[in-house]
């Protein structure tokens, strides 16, 4: 039984941390003609009104997005990621002025849809996956009441030359962190040239080390992280304490174009927001 629900938690620091890489991906990937898959093994919803009494309940929007959305005019050529991050989220909003959606990673990715690209989507709890089905994106964008791990490696190797893959889940189970690095070799070894970008909480258990650990014993090459740590690891005995992206095949300049947006991004994140990206294993 799932009990997540990401509208409780939908537009803090970790989605932005994880959308804002997700578009740089994007528009990396956009720079050329030919067709890309994008898979989203753990889709929960297309967009979160803020006004939702989930989102209200917690309000971590707060100290994520809306402090940045706030900031936008201020914050503008300090980086040209963030920049455009925040006007394409500004096309999720029903007025110029107020923020009043947060969209999730099948927006961001059926947003990214060209006539020759196609979005699969995953998604596992039956409220999400029927929300997700009404919201009805645009494009060439299909949904599955499933798996999303399963699906995926069901899937592969897919038809087009370029295959993206966001894999988010929401960790309820311990053995996710291992099952999510198993399905990452898989699609290594079935799509060489696959960019996978793993989500992952920064919590004081540190259960994503496994996760790291095993994939670096497989001798998988190519993976870089990113994380994002707003506060010590004790400041909170149970609480995320950061939120962590590992990518394999990162393109290249990610690591630059993201690491000027945190820069520019972070004060606003919290007093002692910091990040990190490096290698965790180089090719
Ligand atoms: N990717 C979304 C985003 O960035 O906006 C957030 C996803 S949320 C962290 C995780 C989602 O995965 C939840 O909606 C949950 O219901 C769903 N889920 C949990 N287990 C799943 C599974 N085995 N397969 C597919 N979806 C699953």
């Amino acid at each position: 039984m799932l009990a997540y629900q990401h509208a409780y938690h939908a537009g803090n620091f970790a989605d932005v941390h994880k959308h804002l890489t997700l578009f740089a991906l994007t528009q990396h990937l956009l720079r050329k003609e030919s067709p890309i898959t994008y898979v989203d093994t753990h889709a929960g919803r297309g967009l979160y009104p803020l006004g939702a009494p989930e989102t209200r309940k917690l309000q971590e929007y707060r100290q994520g997005v809306a402090p940045l959305w706030l900031a936008r005019e201020r914050l503008q050529r300090g980086s040209a990621l963030l920049d455009a991050w925040l006007a394409a989220l500004g096309e999720a909003q029903q007025s110029s002025s107020e923020l009043s959606h947060y969209p999730g990673s099948p927006w961001w990715l059926a947003r990214a849809l060209r006539a020759q690209d196609h979005l699969q989507m995953f998604e596992l709890h039956p409220g999400e996956h029927a929300e997700l089905e009404r919201q009805q994106l645009p494009g060439n964008a299909s949904h599955t009441f499933g798996d999303g791990l399963a699906g995926l490696l069901k899937r592969l190797p897919v038809s087009t030359p370029r295959l993206c893959v966001l894999i988010d889940p929401s960790y309820e189970r311990k053995s996710e962190y291992l099952e999510v690095a198993d399905a990452l070799l898989e699609t290594a070894r079935k799509a060489r040239h696959a960019m996978v970008m793993v989500w992952y909480p920064l919590l004081p258990a540190a259960r994503h080390q496994e996760m790291l650990d095993a994939l670096r014993a497989a001798g998988l090459r190519k993976l870089w992280r990113s994380e994002l740590v707003r506060h010590a690891p004790g400041a909170s005995r149970h609480g995320m304490y950061g939120s962590g992206l590992l990518l394999l095949n990162p393109p290249w300049g990610l690591d630059a174009a993201l690491g000027e947006a945190l820069d520019t991004a972070l004060p606003l994140l919290g007093e002692s927001a910091r990040h990190r990206g490096e290698w965790w294993v180089e090719e």
